[in-house]
């Protein structure tokens, strides 16, 4: 694989960066995770657009325009004959002295790399999976906020620790309010009726791509999509539950904290979005 860096490709072995960049020293940067499909870059676009919202948030100038970041990824895609594939586009603060100023960073160092991904087990796509919520609640909103897809994702390796240690692959995180924010890698929709709900940004959920795409998909089948606060109590007096990312795609969830979810195996509607992400990911997307 070929790994980009600041207009050039390197080797996998030769693609390096300074230890004095603040990526590395503090977390400070930001990235995307993208997913390719049957030749093509799904949701591009919209992934773009939320580097730059992260970037706006972090005060960093990416020194890019949206469409020469549009073309570095896809010309890293076409360097390394990738048509299916996961992309981790990552901008650093760059360079730096040992101090966190961010002022002495003068380039951001803009990565792409290519690769493959499976974050879980098949056989938790058909027959759904079991979550647990954590001790580590979510960052606050007023300090760093979730919805900034940052390189400081500590918070989130915490949460999964606790995941790893419950025996688990995935967890729910409650903001320090008690409300459910998201999973540490995913967004979380529960079905209710004809509702499909998740909660909202300012309960401390990143605005996740497949998130977007799936509520468009609830409101073109005729579900009242809405973002309200929302308690453990009604994740387990759910329908269904699924949780969304790029990575992951869509997969149900079919107990929670021990509990079992609806019927205890992923629902009607849950199955009917899965299929309806699929044919949207193999149909869509910016052409390699
Ligand atoms: N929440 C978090 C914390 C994430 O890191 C991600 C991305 N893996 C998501 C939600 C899902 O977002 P998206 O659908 O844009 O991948």
């Amino acid at each position: 694989m070929k790994v980009y860096i600041d207009g050039k490709f390197y080797a996998e072995g030769e693609a390096k960066i300074s230890v004095f960049d603040h990526g590395l020293l503090y977390g400070d940067g930001i990235f995307e995770g993208i997913r390719a499909y049957n030749g093509r870059v799904f949701r591009l676009k919209e992934h773009i657009e939320r580097l730059y919202y992260s970037a706006k948030a972090i005060l960093l100038t990416i020194p890019m325009t949206p469409a020469e970041i549009a073309k570095a990824v896809l010309d890293t895609c076409r360097e390394n004959n990738l048509r299916e594939g996961y992309i981790r586009l990552v901008v650093t603060r760059g360079v730096g002295t040992l101090g966190l100023n961010p002022n002495r960073c003068k380039n951001p160092s803009i990565i792409v790399i290519v690769g493959k991904i499976q974050l879980y087990p098949e056989e938790m796509y058909k027959n759904g999976m079991e979550i647990v919520t954590v001790p580590t609640t979510r960052n606050l909103v007023n300090a760093v906020n979730p919805a900034i897809k940052s390189l400081n994702y500590l918070n989130n390796i915490l949460a999964k620790i606790e995941a790893n240690i419950a025996g688990v692959e995935e967890a729910i995180m409650l903001n320090s309010e008690g409300f459910v924010a998201e999973c540490t890698g995913d967004n979380i929709f529960i079905v209710k009726g004809r509702q499909l709900l998740t909660p909202p940004l300012s309960a401390g959920a990143l605005y996740g791509i497949t998130r977007g795409v799936v509520m468009d998909m609830g409101r073109d089948t005729g579900l009242q999509v809405g973002e309200p606060n929302l308690t453990r109590y009604d994740l387990f007096n759910a329908d269904e539950c699924f949780l969304t990312g790029t990575g992951a795609e869509l997969i149900p969830v079919v107990k929670i904290d021990g509990r079992q979810i609806g019927t205890g195996e992923p629902g009607a509607v849950t199955r009917s979005l899965i299929e309806g992400y699929r044919s949207l990911t193999q149909s869509s997307g910016e052409p390699i």
